[in-house]
């Protein structure tokens, strides 16, 4: 049996194909959620399959005593798109997160500031679940019960300018921020916020990490968030859907700051391994063939002016949606429950959204979501508010399934 340590919905999905999932029972769901910002592409994307395939037939593991040809290709791939010289990859975004804070500190150590160790980190961010990940995460809730966390971790507010100035001393090593807070409920950070801690960390001495696990690869419009905002960090923290479902996490790093880990540093077995890096490289080239990111523009643009309209028509009930591209937090006011509208939409529209922070639905779809499938869902948004206007029955009067 599975340990209990998630809170699944009562589904079993056995297939998927583009935005839907299929169930046990052969019920198509249409699903908003991408399993959380990964599936890109969408699901059993033809591209993506044959690409892990052809891998499988030809060296699924190496180590990383060797090395092979879609890592390297990979890298290269990433360095040229992101400008960023130097690549490592591991399994998931705790792991990135987890090589972005070491390398900080040992580049802070071999540069002769021993004292610099502190990892500075935003409220309401989220970096991952192990104890490096955790202690930069600073929502406590997620700390309950695994304490002592490592030391040398501090938080400041999330987009307070003046704090961060405060924030940034002698100590700090890095200050790691989400572009876009995913977890915490789709916030978006101000190019305020972003440009100051770029001044301030290259004024100070300081790395700036961008945890671009959730709002990169393509998620927000560009392949990376930080090209959206137009500052470029020190290094880029990517996992999710990099390679469209198959495990990998990266770190990327500027060539001044490289040197931080050297060999025998830090390492993984199975990191970069060549199955996730052939479907990283297939899902970068379908990406470019299908101007993915043009398409993210126009359908955000849709989902947005939806959304602001059933504001206005359930003001109530929905409040300003936040976000960026295919990003998207849906506040749901009280005493209403986002959970309540999820289970709804999931049992009588469908359709799979899933609830993230405090109240908010957030929508993180497939990148390749099509504007009849945008209709369907505010349709069901509205019927979820109608039936909560009226307190009638929830059943009836949803849109069809199918
Ligand atoms: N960083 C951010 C911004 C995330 O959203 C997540 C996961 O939700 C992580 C890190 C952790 O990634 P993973 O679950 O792949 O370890």
């Amino acid at each position: 049996m599975l340990l209990e340590n998630y809170n699944r919905a009562p589904l079993t999905v056995v297939a998927g194909e583009g935005c839907e999932l299929i169930d046990d029972t052969g019920r198509r769901y249409l699903d908003l959620v991408g399993g959380i910002a990964v599936c890109a592409l969408g699901h059993a994307h033809p591209a993506i399959a044959d690409a892990v395939a052809a891998q499988a037939r030809t060296l699924v593991h190496v180590s990383n005593l060797y090395g092979h040809e879609p890592a390297g290709t990979l890298a290269n791939e990433l360095s040229y798109r992101s400008g960023f010289e130097r690549v490592f990859f591991c399994n998931s975004g705790t792991e990135a997160n987890e090589a972005a804070i070491k390398l900080a500190r040992k580049f802070a150590y071999r540069t002769g500031n021993k004292q610099r160790n502190v990892i500075l980190s935003c409220t309401g961010g989220f970096h991952g679940r192990t104890m490096g990940a955790l202690a930069a995460t600073a929502n406590t809730a997620y700390h309950d019960g695994f304490a002592p966390l490592p030391a040398g971790f501090r938080t400041t507010p999330f987009n307070d300018v003046a704090a961060l100035q405060d924030a940034i001393d002698e100590n700090v090593a890095a200050f790691i921020v989400e572009p876009v807070q995913g977890e915490s409920g789709v916030f978006c950070a101000s190019p305020e916020f972003l440009k100051a801690a770029r001044e301030l960390c290259s004024q100070r001495g300081a790395l700036l990490i961008f945890d671009e696990v959730q709002c990169g690869m393509g998620r927000v419009g560009p392949l990376f968030a930080f090209q959206a905002y137009g500052v470029t960090p020190d290094v880029v923290t990517l996992a999710k859907a990099l390679a469209n479902g198959l495990p990998i996490g990266a770190m990327l790093v500027r060539e001044q700051f490289a040197a931080g880990l050297k060999p025998g540093d830090h390492g993984s077995t199975f990191g970069g391994s060549p199955v996730p890096c052939a479907a990283a490289l297939a899902h970068l080239r379908v990406r470019d063939e299908t101007h993915l990111e043009h398409h993210v523009a126009a359908i955000s643009g849709e989902l947005f002016r939806g959304l602001n309209d059933l504001a206005m028509r359930y003001p109530h009930i929905y409040g300003e949606p936040r976000g960026m591209g295919l990003l998207v937090g849906l506040p749901v006011l009280p005493p209403h429950d986002a959970a309540d509208i999820v289970n709804d939409l999931r049992e009588h529209a469908s359709i799979l959204v899933n609830k993230a922070g405090n109240n908010t639905i957030r929508l993180v779809p497939p990148l390749i979501l099509t504007a009849s499938q945008v209709e369907r869902m505010l349709d069901a948004f509205s019927m979820a508010a109608e039936s909560r206007a009226a307190t009638a029955p929830l059943a009836a009067g949803y849109p069809s399934a199918h």
